[in-house]
């Protein structure tokens, strides 16, 4: 039987290292975490998902020599011009939790000059795979997940924008969805689909 292909995982975030292990379980690779290495977070200087996630990657390879997938997601509210977008994380704040991100953002919406400014969101996910730091063809995928942001956040399921984040055509928020549920029909999971698919495929030529 062949030797699977040690491939790192370019996250320090525990949460989102299970999740990613358990989407690509079906790749033929051995997924390593970066802390492996002692790799430190790199800083996202890009000015879109795709490119610090293609950052996250490169820094991984570089520091390792071997090859890395890396991902990168957040919320896009477009009458907002994008935001939170690359900032979701830290939209309200370098250490700003859940909380006080939501808030500003429904500040933002529905704020005391409630304009009726329009509600709908996107969340979106990338996931890149690169061989080496100089590969000239990353693998790229993308996921988005579209619905509005309401004004009163519900549900404790979740993370981040869930509550207050209403699917299109779905009564439940995110944050009411069984977890089964969002991993079916999230960015994530559209990511992870697509990404899994041009990664058996490339893995065998
Ligand atoms: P990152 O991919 O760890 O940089 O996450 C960016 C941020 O986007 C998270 O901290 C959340 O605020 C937000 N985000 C990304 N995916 C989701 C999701 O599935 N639900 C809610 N918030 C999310």
């Amino acid at each position: 039987m062949s030797r699977l292909k040690q491939t790192v995982l370019a996250s320090n975030n525990q949460h989102k290292l299970r999740e990613l292990k358990s989407l690509l379980r079906d790749l033929p690779l051995e997924l390593i975490p970066q802390s492996d290495w002692n790799i430190a977070s790199v800083a996202e200087t890009g000015n879109s998902f795709i490119e610090n996630a293609l950052i996250k990657a490169r820094h991984a390879c570089q520091q390792t020599g071997l090859p890395s997938i890396a991902d990168d997601s957040g919320l896009v509210v477009p009458s907002l011009n994008g935001e939170p977008g690359i900032r979701s994380a830290r939209f309200a704040g370098e250490d700003a939790d859940s909380t006080q991100n939501n808030n500003l953002l429904l500040q933002r919406l529905y704020g005391e000059l409630d304009t009726g400014i329009d509600s709908r969101a996107y969340f979106c996910a990338v996931l890149i795979y690169i061989d080496s730091a100089n590969d000239p063809m990353p693998e790229v995928s993308l996921g988005t997940w579209h619905g509005q942001i309401i004004r009163n956040p519900r549900g404790t399921n979740g993370f981040g924008y869930d509550p207050i984040f209403l699917p299109d055509e779905m009564t439940l928020t995110a944050a009411e969805l069984d977890p089964e549920t969002k991993n079916r029909l999230s960015h994530r999971a559209k990511a992870s689909r697509d990404f899994v698919g041009r990664l058996k495929f490339r893995l065998t030529i």
